[in-house]
C-alpha cells in the first residue's frame, strides 16, 4: 500500500457535506477529486496558502496565485485559510463537521509528508479521506523499468509512457456547493504584492481556468500545427505558454494532450509530426516529476554527485549582473530582462541563460534555481529543478 488513500471503503454520511481541498488543480474540469466530491452530495470548497515551507512560492507565482484564487472565488465559495495544512485541514474538517475531505495527490517531497499527516489526522477523526490523479498523466510509480525501478534517460522514459493511453479528460461536474458563512476574501493571503510591479504581467497572462481555456484553444489550432518549426526561435511566439496554467492546475495535461491529439488528427501528416513533438514537452514534464518523486533531494543536490564538491566561485555582483540581465550578451540580456517583466522566459532561452550562469560565470546552479523560482510565473519545483540539474 503506497501512502496515498485508495478508493475509501466508507460512505460519507448522510447530509454532512464533504470537503474539497484545492492544491495545485485550480480548476473545476477534469478534476477527479471534486467529480469523486461532487458524486457523494454538498461540497465545501477550501484553498490552504501554505508558505512556511523549504519552497514557499516565489513572487511572481504568489501573484499569480493570488488572481487564479480570485478568479475561482468568483465562481465557487472558496474557502481560504493560512497555515501548516496538517494542523488547518483537520482542524476545519472538524468544525465544518465534515464526512469526508477529497483532493488530488502531490508529488513534492514535502507536500507528500504532510499528506499522510493529514490523511492520519482525518482518520483519527472518523473523517474519510479520498485522493486522486488530477496532476499528471501517470503518477511517477506508474511508469517503471522492465525490473520495477525509476528511469534516469528521457528517451527510455518517453517509450514507457507510449505505451500506456493517457485517459479521457472529464467534463466539469455538477456540485451542489456548500457555502461557509465566515469565508475571508482572498486578499487577505497577502499574496498580491505590495507594489505594482506586475503590471506588466497583468497586460500578458489571465490566471486561471477561462485563461487557460483561452490559451488552449490558441495551442489546439496554431501553435500544434507550427510547434515543430516554430518552437527553436525564441523571437516567435511558437510556444503554448501554457505552463503556469499547467503549474497550478488551470487545465489538466490529459485536456491538453487530447485538445493537441484531436488537432493532429483533423490537420494533415506534417502537423500530426508537430503536435507529436508538443506532446513530447508534456513527457519531459512527466519526467521531471517522475525524477523528484524518485530522488526528492533533486532540488538540493546535484543529481550527478562528480558536482558535490565543485568550487563554485560564488560572486554576488556576477550574480547580480545575470539577475538584472547586464551581462552584455545579448541572448542572455534579453532572456533575463523577459523573465523579469513578464515571468516567462522562453525555453531555449532558460537553456542558455542557465549554462551561461553555471558554466561560464561559474555560478552555483543553485543560485540560478532560487532567481527562477522567484521571477518565473510557472515556477515549479520538478521542472525548475530538472532544468537546472
Ligand atoms: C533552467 C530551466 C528551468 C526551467 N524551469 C521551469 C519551471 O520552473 N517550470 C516549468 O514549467 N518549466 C520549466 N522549464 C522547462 C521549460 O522551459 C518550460 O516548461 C517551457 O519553456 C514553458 O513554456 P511553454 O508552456 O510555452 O512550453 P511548450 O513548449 O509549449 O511545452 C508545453 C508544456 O510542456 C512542458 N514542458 C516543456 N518543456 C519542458 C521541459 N524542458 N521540462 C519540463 N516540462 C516541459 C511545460 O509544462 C509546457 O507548458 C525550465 C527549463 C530550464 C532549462
Amino acid at each position: 500500500m503506497r501512502w496515498h488513500s485508495r478508493a475509501s471503503e466508507r460512505r460519507p454520511k448522510e447530509g454532512r457535506p464533504s470537503l474539497l481541498w484545492f492544491r495545485q488543480d485550480l480548476r473545476l474540469a477534469d478534476n477527479p477529486a471534486l467529480a469523486a466530491a461532487a458524486a457523494q452530495g454538498p461540497v465545501i470548497p477550501l484553498y490552504v496558502l501554505e508558505d512556511n515551507g523549504a519552497w514557499p512560492p516565489g513572487g511572481a507565482a504568489r501573484w499569480w496565485l493570488h488572481e487564479s484564487l480570485v478568479a475561482l472565488a468568483a465562481r465557487i465559495p472558496l474557502v481560504v485559510l493560512h497555515g501548516a495544512a496538517a494542523e488547518v485541514v483537520p482542524a476545519f474538517a472538524r468544525t465544518a463537521g465534515t464526512s469526508a475531505v477529497y483532493w488530488n495527490r502531490r508529488y513534492d517531497p514535502a507536500g507528500i509528508a504532510c499528506d499522510k499527516v493529514v490523511e492520519a489526522s482525518l482518520k483519527n477523526d472518523g473523517v474519510d479521506a479520498e485522493s486522486f490523479n488530477g496532476r499528471l498523466l501517470f503518477e511517477p510509480w506508474e511508469i517503471s523499468t522492465s525490473i520495477g525501478g525509476s528511469f534516469k534517460v528521457f528517451t527510455a522514459f518517453a517509450r514507457a509512457c507510449a505505451e500506456k493511453p493517457v485517459r479521457p479528460p472529464g467534463e466539469a461536474p455538477r456540485v451542489r456547493w456548500h457555502g461557509w458563512e465566515e469565508r475571508a476574501p482572498v486578499d487577505s493571503l497577502g499574496l498580491k504584492p505590495q507594489v505594482g510591479w506586475y503590471a506588466s504581467m497583468e497586460k500578458l497572462w489571465q490566471p486561471g481556468e477561462l485563461g487557460a481555456k483561452k490559451r488552449l484553444r490558441r495551442v489546439a489550432g496554431d501553435v500544434a500545427a507550427h510547434y515543430k518549426n516554430r518552437r527553436d526561435f525564441p523571437a516567435m511566439d511558437g510556444t503554448s505558454r501554457l505552463s503556469p496554467h499547467l503549474h497550478f492546475g488551470e487545465v489538466s495535461p490529459q485536456t491538453v494532450w487530447h485538445a493537441a491529439s484531436r488537432a493532429a488528427a483533423e490537420e494533415k501528416a506534417s502537423a500530426a509530426q508537430s503536435v507529436q513533438q508538443f506532446l513530447r514537452q508534456l513527457i519531459w514534464r512527466e519526467f521531471s516529476w517522475h525524477l523528484l518523486y524518485h530522488f526528492p533531494a533533486l532540488p538540493e543536490k546535484p543529481w550527478n554527485p562528480k558536482f558535490a564538491r565543485f568550487h563554485w566561485r560564488s560572486d554576488p555582483e556576477t550574480l547580480r549582473l545575470w539577475q538584472k540581465g547586464l551581462t552584455g550578451y545579448p541572448i542572455v540580456d534579453a532572456g533575463m530582462r523577459q523573465l523579469w517583466r513578464t515571468g516567462w522566459m522562453h525555453n531555449r532561452v532558460r537553456m542558455i541563460a542557465g549554462s551561461f550562469l553555471v558554466k561560464h560565470l561559474l555560478q552555483d546552479w543553485r543560485s540560478g534555481e532560487e532567481w527562477f523560482w522567484d521571477t518565473l510565473v510557472d515556477a515549479d519545483l520538478a521542472n525548475n529543478a530538472a532544468g537546472w540539474q
